[in-house]
């Protein structure tokens, strides 16, 4: 039950004790359901450690008078201290795989603390102790944490208690004894089952969201970003230059004579001729640049903190790798490409507009060329004097 092969062949999705095999994924995906989680985390640890201060009350009904009721008051306290601590550490806290321990640390605090209220009462009842101990086990499986923490943390905290409580309780009825320890153990079973059902379920679903994601964010012959995603893209570095006052180019190209390619080599070569551009291009732009397929065989690349200049030796650059690139059957493959710098005016629109003229530029002026603003401005001026 306990090791879950999901697919055979990638690692990504086998399980081992609820957990990703996969180091890298399990890591983001405790970030992912941490992030969500803290969200009603900090309520719940604030309603668990009220709770846990509001039974001085029946404390106090049994142990009216009696020298022990200050240090179960102090140790009631202490904890619900503690809990506020910890919900004010959460809203500032960045590394969340510490919560792990953190939360487990936190949990034997708690038991030590019920031990210490537990023996210190005149007469404890062995039975509602152990209605304690089972309520502190629903509430170690409550809290989001690593299953096996989870699991470990609540047999350890049960052993412990049913190993001192004998020393400290005279006159256990052995019936009771030993039905708590099955009992106890049944809802751990319980508890542990559900739970390792819920983790694998969720690591599960995240993986489709994920697969989701990319399907919607990503053109399907070439991986890159589809429109759908260059689109936010671009509104979200547009506002960032906007406010930074940071440069923002674009590169928009195309495939000069892509359709002669389709007809004398057909669709397969000219597929194939796509993702060799797209390698091409993915292995000389940065990470942080946005490069999506706008349509049929025309990019896009979004080059934030580039200017004019950098970008249009960038395009000039990718131009001259494609037209020396050796594609297999194909011959010879060149693209026109059209270069922009975000000006003060504009807007998604014109800006893409402003690409788009000076890629169709590049195409009247005769193909595989870059075409800036400035460069069209001097061909023009050039062409006006002859
Ligand atoms: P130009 O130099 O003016 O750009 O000439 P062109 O032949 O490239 O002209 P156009 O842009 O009109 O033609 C694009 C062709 O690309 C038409 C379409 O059949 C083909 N195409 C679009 N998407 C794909 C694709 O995913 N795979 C293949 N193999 N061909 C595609
Ligand atoms: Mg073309
Ligand atoms: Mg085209």
């Amino acid at each position: 039950m306990i090791f879950m092969k999901r697919d055979n062949k990638s690692d990504k999705l086998s399980l081992y004790l609820a957990e990703f095999c996969n180091r890298q994924l399990e890591r983001e995906y405790f970030y992912h359901e941490m992030h969500d989680a803290l969200r009603y985390i900090k309520p719940l640890c604030i309603v668990l450690g009220a709770l846990y201060l509001l039974f001085f009350i029946p404390d106090y009904i049994f142990m009216k008078g009696s020298p022990n009721l200050k240090i179960i008051f102090i140790g009631r306290v202490s904890f619900f201290i503690l809990i506020i601590f910890l919900s004010i550490k959460l809203r500032k806290l960045k590394r969340l795989h510490i919560l792990s321990y953190c939360f487990t640390i936190y949990e034997l605090l708690l038991f030590v603390s019920f031990m210490i209220i537990a023996f210190v009462y005149e007469s404890p009842t062995f039975l509602l102790l152990c209605f304690s101990l089972i309520i502190i086990i629903l509430a170690i499986f409550t809290i989001p944490n690593r299953w096996i923490f989870m699991v470990t943390t609540s047999l350890f905290i049960s052993f412990s208690f049913f190993l001192l409580s004998p020393i400290f309780i005279e006159n256990i009825d052995f019936l009771q004894f030993s039905a708590s320890i099955i009992y106890t153990l049944i809802a751990i079973v319980i508890c542990s089952f559900s739970s390792y059902r819920i983790n694998c379920h969720n690591r599960m679903q995240y993986i489709v969201e994920r697969k989701l994601e990319k399907l919607s964010s990503t053109d399907h012959l070439t991986e890159i970003c589809n429109r759908l995603k260059f689109d936010t893209e671009l509104d979200k570095w547009i506002r960032y230059s906007i406010r930074y006052k940071s440069d923002l180019s674009l590169i928009l190209f195309d495939i000069d004579h892509f359709k002669i390619i389709n007809d004398q080599y057909g669709h397969l070569q000219g597929d194939k001729v796509i993702i060799d551009i797209v390698n091409i291009v993915n292995r000389y732009i940065r990470d942080t640049d946005v490069f999506a397929r706008w349509g049929g065989e025309e990019f896009i690349v979004l080059l934030p903190g580039t200017n004019i200049i950098e970008a249009e030796e960038l395009a000039t650059f990718l131009r001259k790798k494609i037209a020396k690139h050796n594609f297999s059957r194909v011959p010879k493959v060149t693209c026109s490409f059209g270069v922009v710098s975000l000006e003060k005016d504009d807007d998604k629109i014109s800006f893409i507009a402003r690409a788009d003229k000076l890629l169709y530029a590049a195409k009247e002026a005769g193909r595989n060329t870059v075409m800036t603003q400035f460069m069209l401005e001097n061909l023009q001026i050039h062409e006006l004097e002859q």
